[in-house]
């Protein structure tokens, strides 16, 4: 490059040299640009199905460079999960929030950061210094480079008061960005420190549902070997998909089985049972919700309703 990247664009290209993979964000809010499930118009990026903002994060120089110089007013967002970060932000009280828990109660905390201080003390152990973002609330982002082949998720105020977690289907708002008129900013410029395993224990031993065979009770009447091996192969389509990967099947397998409700073969409850059953091996696991996966079924099945398919006879 021959100019200085400046405003937004050095933001992300910042971000992305570090190796992190940037979305860009709605102005001025923590939010991604990007569309949900529900919104998506299966074009561009989606022609194949739709991919999500963490399917769509990139560190792509180029490709960084392109979008924000386009777009300067986008904010920039690093999909921790893709970028090997765990995130804990350390948050301030908001007006409406929970009763401290009694566990809390007498420790006489007041923010995330003070919350942290009182878990290292019971851990015995050090908080370790490392990159750390100052956000536009007052709270703190402490970056944390997630221990190799561990798939670490997003966790809510499960640690203590006031703490969140980030990694693999969550983000955070990268420093240099402006969100509801209040800029992130970097506080410690450090080299990002592996996650200190102690200090973070509950988050490397989730309470992930044993992988289990999945038995779908197949639609009583009007059964035919056909309909029978298309549904099992669409179900097990779901059931087997990567992390990754399975929203995108349970969207397509709703699709193909949401063909055959509007071609007459099987009920649109039938069909939305038969899904939500296969589905719920994913629940829970990093990040994927009932309601996310009810979302998905819907969608698929509104996409189908134009594309009767009927069953051979
Ligand atoms: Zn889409």
């Amino acid at each position: 490059m021959t100019t200085i990247a400046s405003g937004m664009l050095a933001v992300a290209l910042n971000a992305a040299f570090r190796g992190w993979y940037v979305l860009p964000l709605r102005p001025g809010r923590k939010i991604p640009l990007a569309h949900d499930v529900d919104h998506c118009p299966r074009t561009g990026p989606c022609a194949d199905g739709h991919r999500t903002w963490e399917q769509r994060a990139t560190r792509d120089l180029a490709h960084v460079e392109a979008h924000w110089s386009a777009h300067p007013h986008h904010g920039v967002g690093i999909a921790t999960g893709p970028s090997g970060l765990v995130v804990v932000d350390l948050d301030t009280p908001k007006p409406g929030d929970p009763p401290l828990p009694a566990a809390w109660q007498a420790e006489k905390v007041r923010t995330g950061a003070e919350v942290l201080v009182v878990l290292a003390r019971r851990a015995g152990v050090e908080i370790p210094r490392t990159y750390m973002v100052r956000t536009g609330s007052g709270g703190w982002h402490l970056y944390y480079a997630a221990p190799p082949g561990a798939r670490i998720g997003n966790t809510g105020r499960s640690l203590g008061p006031w703490i969140d977690t980030r990694g693999w289907g969550g983000q955070v708002v990268a420093a240099g960005t402006v969100v509801a008129g209040r800029l992130y900013t970097t506080a410690r410029n450090l080299p990002i420190a592996p996650l200190p395993p102690t200090l973070f224990q509950p988050l490397l031993t989730p309470p992930r549902p044993a992988p289990r065979p999945v038995r779908v009770a197949l639609p009583a009447g009007r059964r035919t070997a056909y309909l029978n091996a298309a549904i099992r192969r669409q179900l097990a389509y779901i059931t087997d998909a990567s992390t990754g990967a399975r929203n995108t099947a349970l969207y397509r397998s709703a699709v193909a089985l949401g063909q055959l409700v509007a071609g007459g073969a099987l009920t649109d409850t039938e069909v939305t049972d038969m899904l939500k059953q296969a589905a719920d091996i994913h629940i829970g696991i990093d990040g994927f919700t009932a309601a996310s996966a009810d979302a998905t079924i819907r969608s698929g099945l509104r996409a189908s309703a134009a594309r009767p398919r009927r069953i051979p006879a």
